[in-house]
C-alpha cells in the first residue's frame, strides 16, 4: 500500500521536474534524475553565506575539545561540555533544549598521569591510562616483567610470578618504515563517482551509515575500511572487543596482584598511541589493576632491556576519577520547531562522547560541531521550515552506540517487539556525521532508489563543493544490531538513518582513538563544507512537500535484548 502511494507521488514529481526543466532551463543532468526535488536556490545561497562567512564550527570544536577535553561517556568533562552545548543552542534560539538520560554505568576520566623510566637511565614516557582502569594511589616504583598473554593457557604459566610487578602482557609492537603518507590525498570527483554504488550501504556499518574514505589498510593493525580490528598479537589486545575475555584477563591480573599493566596500544608509533579501554563502565565487572598505554618504541625498549638481562625501574603516578554518583548518561537535544508540521521531525547529530587519549576532536568533535553548526545556520536564516529540526549529541557511542539506541527505543519502537509509538511515523530522517575531519564526498541512500533520486537532486546544485556521489541506491543490507555509529540505531528499527561518505584524510592512520585526536588535526575548510551540506540536507528534508520515503524495515532482531 505504502509503496503504491509513493510510486504515484514519484511519477507526479517526475512530471513536475520535467515541466520545471522546460521552464527554467535547469541543466540536463538534473532533468535526467527521476523523482528528484525542485530545490530552493535562494535558501541555498543564504546557507552558504552563513556557513562560509559567519562560521562557528571551529569555535564549537575549540570549546568541546580544547576547553572541556576528552569526553568519556558520563564523565565530569562530558557533563560540562553538554552544559556548554546547551547554553550555545539556547543562545542561537533553539528551543526545548535539554538532556535525555538513559542507564549507562560509571563515568571515568583522567586526573593525573606521570610515567617514566628511572634506571638504567631516565626516560619520560608518553602515554595515558586506559579507560575504566584505576589510579596508582600515589607514586609507585616498579620492576617490569614481560609475560605476553596469548591465550588463557598462559594464565597458569605466569601464576604467582606477577605480584607487585609492572606487567608487559603484549608482544613488542612490530614497527615498520612509513613508506606512505599518513594522510591519503583526497580522491577526485571522478574517482568518487567510479566507486559509486560499489560502496553500497556505507562500509559495513549498515544501510546508509556513511564512512570515511581511503583508510589505509597497511601497517601495524591498521583497520580495513569501515571496520576497526584489534591487532591479534595477543589475547589481551583483543580483550576490548570481547567483554567476557576482558573480564577474565582483568580478574587474572587482579588476583595475581599485578601492580600495573603496560600496553603499546593497538597501533601507532612516533608519539601516536591508539588505545581505548581496559576496564568497564559496568559496576558488576572486575576492576583491573591500573593499565597504561605508552609509546610503542618505549614499550619495545623495556622488552629489549629485559631480554638483555637489565631490569629497569619504572615510575608511575596516576590518578583517575570514577564518577559513581549518577549511573545515567545522557544525550543533548535541541530543536527548531516546525512552522506548519511541528510533529514531523528531521534529526541531525553526532556522538559527543570520545575516548581519553586525545581530546575527541575528530571522533567525534567534528560530527558534533558540524551538527551544532548546521542547526545554528538554519536558526540564523529565520526562514520557516515546516518540520521540526532536532539536533542530538549522543553519549555512549564508543562503548556500543548506547545513547542513540536507548533514544530510538524510548521514542520510536522497542526493537524486540517492534511495537511503535506515534512518533515512529513522524520521524522523517536522521543525518549522522562520524567519519572524522574529511569533507562530505557522498551520501548513502540506504538501499532506496527513491531516496537516491531525491539526494541526487539535492547535491546537483552543490557539486562545486565536491559532494558528488549518492551510494547505496540499489542495495539493502539489514542492520541486525546497532554498530559502527549512531545512524545504525535508526536503521536498526527501520527508520531513515543516513550517513555521509567523507574524505579519509588521516582518520584511520592517525587520529581515530589515538592521542593525536586533537583540534590541530581538523581541517577547517572541510568541516565548514560539511556544515553547509548538513544544513542544506536538513533544510530540504524539513521543507519538502512530503516526508522522505522509508528505507525498508529489517526483520525483528532476536538479539535485541543485548542492547536494552
Ligand atoms: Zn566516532
Amino acid at each position: 500500500m505504502k509503496t503504491r502511494i509513493s510510486m504515484n507521488l514519484l511519477r507526479f514529481r517526475q512530471v513536475a521536474a520535467a515541466m520545471v526543466t522546460a521552464l527554467f532551463l535547469i541543466p540536463p543532468s538534473f532533468a535526467q534524475e527521476t523523482g528528484g526535488d525542485k530545490v530552493d536556490l535562494d535558501a541555498l545561497a543564504q546557507i552558504k553565506t552563513e556557513a562560509f562567512e559567519h562560521s562557528r564550527v571551529m569555535e564549537n570544536l575549540f570549546w568541546m575539545s580544547e576547553v572541556y577535553g576528552p569526553r568519556v561517556t558520563n564523565s565530569g568533562n562530558h557533563k560540562l561540555a553538554a552544559e556548554w552545548a546547551m547554553k550555545q543552542m539556547k543562545e542561537w534560539g533553539l528551543q526545548n533544549v535539554h538532556l535525555e538520560k538513559w542507564h549507562f554505568g560509571y563515568g571515568w576520566q583522567i586526573k593525573h598521569f606521570y610515567a617514566a623510566m628511572e634506571t638504567p637511565v631516565y626516560a619520560a614516557f608518553t602515554g595515558f591510562p586506559l579507560a575504566w582502569t584505576p589510579g596508582t594511589n600515589g607514586p609507585i616504583t616498579v620492576e617490569p616483567v614481560w609475560a605476553p598473554i596469548h591465550s588463557k593457557a598462559d594464565f597458569a604459566k605466569y601464576h604467582g610470578k606477577l605480584q607487585g610487578k609492572a606487567l608487559l602482557m603484549f608482544d613488542p609492537a612490530p614497527l615498520t618504515l612509513h613508506t606512505r603518507a599518513d594522510a591519503q590525498p583526497s580522491p577526485t570527483d571522478e574517482e568518487i563517482l567510479a566507486r559509486g554504488d560499489a560502496r553500497g550501504g556505507g562500509g559495513g556499518r549498515g544501510p546508509g551509515a556513511g564512512a570515511a574514505l581511503n583508510r589505509d589498510p597497511s601497517g601495524r593493525g591498521r583497520p580495513g575500511e569501515g571496520e576497526w580490528e584489534y591487532t591479534p598479537t595477543s589475547l589481551a589486545l583483543a580483550n576490548a572487543k570481547n567483554g567476557v575475555l576482558r573480564n577474565e584477563v582483568n580478574a587474572f591480573l587482579k588476583d595475581e596482584g599485578v601492580a600495573i599493566s603496560i600496553t603499546p596500544g593497538y597501533n601507532g608509533d612516533g608519539g601516536t598511541i591508539f588505545s581505548t579501554y581496559g576496564g568497564s563502565e559496568n559496576p558488576k565487572d572486575p576492576i583491573p589493576p591500573p593499565i597504561v598505554a605508552i609509546g610503542a618504541e618505549q614499550y619495545n625498549r623495556i622488552v629489549r632491556l629485559l631480554q638483555h638481562g637489565i631490569t629497569p625501574k619504572l615510575n608511575f603516578d596516576i590518578a583517575v576519577d570514577y564518577q559513581k554518583e549518577d549511573l545515567n548518561a545522557f544525550n543533548v537535544i535541541g530543536e527548531i520547531p516546525g512552522s506548519t508540521k511541528p510533529d514531523e521531525v528531521v534529526m541531525v547529530g553526532g556522538h559527543f562522547d570520545s575516548w581519553q587519549g586525545g581530546t575527541g576532536a575528530t571522533d567525534n568533535g567534528t560530527g558534533s560541531s558540524v551538527a551544532m553548526e548546521a542547526v545554528r545556520i538554519l536558526a540564523a536564516l529565520h526562514k520557516p521550515m515546516a518540520r521540526t529540526v532536532r539536533v542530538a549529541l549522543w553519549g555512549g557511542e564508543e562503548e556500543g552506540v548506547y545513547g542513540s539506541t536507548a533514544y530510538v527505543q524510548q521514542h520510536f519502537a522497542q526493537r524486540a517487539t517492534m511495537v511503535k509509538t506515534p512518533e515512529y511515523d513522524k520521524l522523517d530522517v536522521y543525518f549522522n556525521d562520524d567519519g572524522g575531519s574529511g569533507r562530505f564526498r557522498g551520501v548513502s541512500a540506504g538501499g532506496s532508489p527513491q531516496m537516491a533520486a531525491i539526494f541526487k537532486s539535492w547535491i546537483e546544485p552543490i557539486k562545486d563543493q565536491h559532494i558528488v556521489a549518492v551510494s547505496g541506491g540499489n542495495q539493502f543490507r539489514p542492520t541486525t544490531s546497532p554498530g559502527g555509529t549512531d545512524s545504525t540505531a535508526f536503521s536498526w528499527i527501520g527508520l531513515n538513518g543516513i550517513g555521509f561518505q567523507q574524505d579519509g584524510l588521516e582518520y584511520g592512520t592517525r587520529t581515530h582513538h589515538s592521542n593525536a585526536d586533537t583540534y590541530d588535526r581538523v581541517q577547517k575548510d572541510d568541516v565548514m563544507q560539511s556544515s553547509m551540506i548538513e544544513a542544506w540536507f536538513v533544510y530540504n528534508a524539513a521543507t519538502r512537500a512530503e516526508m522522505l520515503p522509508r528505507i525498508p524495515t529489517p526483520a525483528p532482531d532476536p538479539d535485541a535484548k543485548a542492547h536494552e
